[in-house]
């Protein structure tokens, strides 16, 4: 018996189930509206609240665990329109967490669906992000520049080069590699805001203020509390190493294990409370509340509360955490500077700088008993 195969998707299909694809928009061709109607007729309210639905998802679950239930019911240039709106509308909005948070619910969506789909979609997919893959029958051969762009942003080490199978400048992986490194290609695409027309952000932005609000309130910037204990935390007195941390999560930029570890230890000493210590990784573009909750837990609680001991610069610098020759992305002079106080022959630790430029560093195991302050460090 002839075995048939499954009917390849057509491009309005492609383009709804996928609309993160260049082409997508041509679902809409017949339709046209014009970025005005799209942000303000009443006709295309629905996809405005499907739009924004998709957002609230990904606020509430960035793992992109939890689909948005009618969008599987409306129609493919409902869904284009959908999200089109919510990418409009977060490349509007103030901040970029947000947009980097929704871009990662997305891209792991996107990847479930290609990860399931048959070998033809799956390929198509690839090749329209711009990544030409190819099945050999044994995995897929992805060219050797692709992989390097998409695993670089990956932290989990099975995806380091030294791990792969590769030839002839192709490197093999398994179905699921693939489909993780094809989200990492849809998560890259979606973290670039939209370029809109500054009459176009300021209807986006005037006319969704109490949602715009909402979705900042969900993503707060890092240390909007204050520290519980020991004062309040000095960020501007961060050494180069910690601010570039905060820095890089705040614009949504991925942290290596290490540097989220250091970062937890040492705001836990520098006297942050457990909300502003999690609130530091809600930019991060795979936030997990549990998982953030688990991890500072974890880091902070050892030895009665004390916490485990940040890592000192020389741990640092063997990560490439150390910068203290300068950020050239800094925002600032000082950023892209070096900092004089790092070339001390004597300094040794971030929070031995912190204390000297007039942090204060706690002793959490007394401090959360009640003692709190600044002698009580070892640091
Ligand atoms: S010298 Fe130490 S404190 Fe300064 S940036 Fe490097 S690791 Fe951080």
């Amino acid at each position: 018996m002839a075995v048939r195969r499954p009917a390849a998707l057509t491009d309005r299909e492609l383009g709804a189930a996928y609309p993160f694809l260049p082409g997508a928009e041509a679902i809409v061709t017949e339709l046209a509206p014009s970025l005005r109607d799209l942000i303000r007729s009443p006709v295309y309210e629905p996809a405005r609240e499907l739009g924004r639905a998709r957002i609230r998802a990904a606020m509430d679950d960035p793992t992109g665990g939890t689909p948005v239930a009618a969008l599987s019911s409306a129609a493919p240039e409902l869904r284009y329109l959908s999200f089109l709106y919510a990418r409009l509308l977060l490349s509007a909005a103030p901040a970029a967490a947000p947009l980097r948070r929704w871009a990662v619910a997305e891209a792991k969506q996107g990847s479930g669906r290609v990860a399931a789909a048959p070998l033809e979609e799956f390929l198509e997919v690839g090749r329209r992000l711009g990544f030409p893959l190819r099945g050999d029958g044994e995995g897929i051969l992805v060219p050797l520049p692709d992989y390097l762009h998409l695993a670089t942003p990956i932290r989990e080490g099975d995806f380091r080069l030294v791990r792969q199978s590769l030839r002839a400048g192709l490197v093999r992986v398994g179905r699921d590699r693939a489909a993780r490194l094809l989200q990492e290609g849809i998560r890259l695409r979606l973290t670039q805001p939209l370029a809109v027309a500054e009459d176009a952000r300021a209807a986006l932005t005037e006319g969704e203020p109490e949602f715009l609000a909402e979705v900042a309130r969900r993503v707060p910037p890092p240390s909007s509390r204050p520290g519980s204990t020991g004062g309040p935390l000095l960020p501007d007195r961060f050494p180069p190493c910690l601010r570039r941390m905060r820095r890089l999560l705040e614009a949504g930029e991925n942290l290596s294990h290490a540097g989220r570890f250091a970062l937890a230890a040492f705001l836990h000493r520098g006297g942050a409370s457990f909300e502003t210590i999690v609130d530091a990784y809600r930019g991060a573009p795979d936030f997990d509340e549990s998982i953030t909750r688990y991890q500072v837990e974890h880091i902070t609680q050892r030895d009665d509360g004390r916490g485990y001991e940040p890592p000192e610069c020389a741990t640092l610098r063997s990560h490439g955490l150390c910068y203290r020759d300068g950020d050239p992305t800094g925002p600032t002079p000082a950023d892209r500077e070096p900092d004089p106080l790092c070339h001390e022959p004597f300094l040794r630790h971030p929070l031995q700088y912190y204390r000297l430029r007039g942090g204060s560093v706690v002793d959490r195991a007394a401090a959360d008993g009640g003692a709190s302050g600044g002698g009580g460090s070892s640091r």
